[in-house]
């Protein structure tokens, strides 16, 4: 039964225009598959695809992709896409670390982190996102001026990220506790995970950092 169902959902993934499967594309070929001509804009584990189209539809001269590696999340991002009219976006369904070494360096404008996984264990520190290993290779591939923003709902990891970057002399531009009560709040487009944190009372943080 849930065999039928992933089998069903791979038909559903690879149907999508928009996405790019291990199907259509291997990592080594991401690259190639996207209009590199345009500015373009990363996130990392998109969940359901809120953020991403709704930055599409906001930011309409950028292109904006999007990695998400569970199957089942992304499947619902696919039933999304159908709502939208813009198509300067691609959802690409797997693990940004295998695909992003073979991006070539400085080509990006932008690169988003959204609610990611904290992995509070010391022991798995090395899978965070914002790991000193990730940074390395978003400086490598941040063009000159692109810039990286994160949102989180979790403190540890707020706090943990921010010495990541102070310690790889980043510049941090912005920084804020509380997202939503600043002047960032307005233009702010929202993830699922936002938008559940939010309902909680709880706290968005925010960061804004370029490589030096
Ligand atoms: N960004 C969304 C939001 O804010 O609502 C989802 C947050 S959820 C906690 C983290 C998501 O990132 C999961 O769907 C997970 O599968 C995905 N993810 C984590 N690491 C990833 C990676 N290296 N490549 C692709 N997806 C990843």
């Amino acid at each position: 039964m849930r065999l039928k169902y992933v089998e069903n959902g791979y038909e559903i993934l690879e149907a999508c225009q928009q996405i790019i499967t291990i199907r259509k594309a291997t990592a080594e070929e991401v690259w190639s598959a996207l209009p590199t001509h345009q500015s373009l804009h990363l996130e990392l584990g998109t969940g359901m695809g809120d953020f991403l189209l709704g930055m599409a539809e906001q930011y309409p001269k950028r292109f904006f992709v999007g990695f998400e590696r569970d199957t089942k999340v992304l499947i619902r991002a696919a039933k999304k896409t159908e709502e939208f009219e813009t198509k300067n976006y691609r959802f690409i369904h797997l693990d940004a670390e295998k695909a992003l070494p073979h991006f070539p360096d400085h080509e990006i404008q932008g690169i988003y982190l959204n609610f990611s996984d904290p992995w509070p264990k010391n022991s798995h520190a090395k899978r965070r996102l914002t790991h000193h290993s990730f940074l390395i290779e978003y400086q490598r591939l941040l063009a000159p001026g692109g810039v990286l923003e994160m949102k989180t709902d979790n403190l540890p990891l707020f706090e943990y990220s921010l010495k990541q970057f102070h310690k790889e002399e980043w510049d941090l531009q912005r920084i804020e506790r509380d997202l939503h009560q600043t002047d960032l709040a307005e233009a702010n487009v929202e993830t699922e995970y936002e938008r559940k944190f939010r309902a909680k009372g709880q706290p968005i943080y925010f960061l804004r950092a370029c490589p030096k």
